[in-house]
C-alpha cells in the first residue's frame, strides 16, 4: 500500500479506524518485510543517532569544514545560560538543538538526515526539545518520528527534498512540515491539526531559495535550521488553536511543486546567485579563506 496525499491519509484513518502511527507502520513493515518490533527498533536506532548528533554538538567548538561556521550554538547556550530565553526552556533547547545538529553536519559529523543532511537539525532539534520538556515515553517518541517520516514521504511523492530541484523550500520546508505534524500529534492534536500544521508551515516558506555560498551546507543554511524550527512551532501553535490553512494541505505541496519549477536554476543549489553572489561571497570565494578570516569577521 502506498499513500500519495494527504486527503488519502484522512480517509484512510475515518475509514480504518486508526492513528497516522499505525498506518504508516503497516506501510514501512511491508516496504522493507519487517515485523513490527523491528522496524520499531530501527526508528528506535535512528532516534538515538538523532540523540547523539545533538549531544556531540552541544560540545564541540571545532570549525566547519567549509571555515564559515561551527561556534555559534556554544555562543547560544553560554548566552542562555547568563540570560535565559524570553519565551521558553523549550525554545532555548529547540534554537540550540537545531544549530548543534547542522554544525555537527557541516564538520561532516555523523547526523540523521530528515529528509536532507542540510536540513537535519530541523525535526531533531523540535521532537527531542519536546521529548524532554514533556517527559514523552520511548513509544510516543517512536510513533511520533514514524509520522514525520509519513509527511516527508508524501510530500517527497510530488516534490523531491532537494535544493537542487525544488529551492530550499523543498529542504527545509519539507523539514519543518515533518516536524509540524509530529509535534501536533505528540501535543495531542487530531489529523486536521496535524493536516493544518503541514500545510500552515509549507504555505509560509514557498519560494525559499537555495544560494550557499562557496558550494558549502553552511550559509545560509545553519542557521536556518533554528529559524525553520521555531517555524514549525509557529505552525504547529496556530493549526491546535484551531486555526485552518484556507488551502488545503495537497494544493499547498501542489503550490511548492509549482514555484520550484518556475524558480530560476541559478537560486536551486548551482551558488549562481542570492546569498552566493553577493559582494562578501565573491571576496570570499576568491580569496583563501582562512580561519583567521573566520574570527575577524565572526567577532564583529
Ligand atoms: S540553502 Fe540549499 S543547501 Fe542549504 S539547506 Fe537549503 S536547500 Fe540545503
Amino acid at each position: 500500500m502506498q499513500i500519495n496525499t494527504f486527503e488519502e491519509l484522512k480517509n484512510i484513518l475515518k475509514k480504518e479506524n486508526k492513528e497516522i502511527y499505525e498506518i504508516a507502520q503497516e506501510i514501512e513493515c511491508q516496504n522493507l518485510c519487517l515485523p513490527k518490533e523491528d522496524f520499531r527498533k530501527l526508528i528506535k536506532k535512528t532516534l538515538d543517532a538523532m540523540k547523539e548528533a545533538i549531544k556531540n554538538g552541544l560540545n564541540n567548538l571545532q570549525i566547519t569544514n567549509g571555515k564559515m561556521g561551527g561556534q555559534d550554538c556554544i555562543k547560544l547556550v553560554k548566552n542562555y545560560q547568563k540570560a535565559p530565553s524570553v519565551f521558553s526552556k523549550l525554545f532555548e533547547k529547540i534554537l540550540t538543538y537545531a544549530l548543534a545538529t547542522s554544525e555537527e553536519n557541516a564538520r561532516m559529523g555523523k547526523i540523521v538526515a530528515c529528509p536532507t543532511a542540510g536540513a537535519c537539525g530541523i525535526v531533531p532539534s523540535v521532537l527531542i526539545s519536546l521529548f524532554e520538556e514533556l517527559e514523552i515515553d520511548d513509544e510516543k517518541q517512536i510513533n511520533a518520528l514514524i509520522i514525520a517520516g509519513l509527511i516527508g514521504k508524501i510530500i517527497s511523492f510530488k516534490v523531491k527534498p532537494s535544493g537542487a530541484i525544488a529551492g530550499c523550500q523543498a529542504e527545509c520546508g519539507t523539514a519543518s512540515a515533518m516536524a509540524a505534524g509530529a509535534a501536533a500529534y505528540l501535543l495531542g492534536g487530531n489529523i486536521n491539526a496535524i493536516l493544518n500544521s503541514i500545510a500552515l508551515c509549507i504555505k509560509n516558506i514557498l519560494g525559499l531559495t537555495c544560494d550557499p555560498v562557496r558550494g558549502f551546507v553552511e550559509v545560509p543554511c545553519i542557521k536556518r535550521n533554528p529559524f525553520m524550527a521555531i517555524h514549525a512551532m509557529t505552525a504547529v501553535e496556530l493549526a491546535l488553536a484551531g486555526i485552518e490553512s484556507v488551502i488545503p494541505t495537497d494544493d499547498v505541496i501542489d503550490a511548492m511543486e509549482q514555484t520550484g519549477a518556475l524558480m530560476s536554476p541559478s537560486l536551486k543549489e548551482s551558488s549562481l546567485a542570492g546569498l552566493a553572489k553577493t559582494k562578501t561571497a565573491i571576496i570570499m570565494s576568491k580569496s583563501c579563506f582562512t580561519k583567521r578570516y573566520y574570527s575577524e569577521h565572526s567577532n564583529k
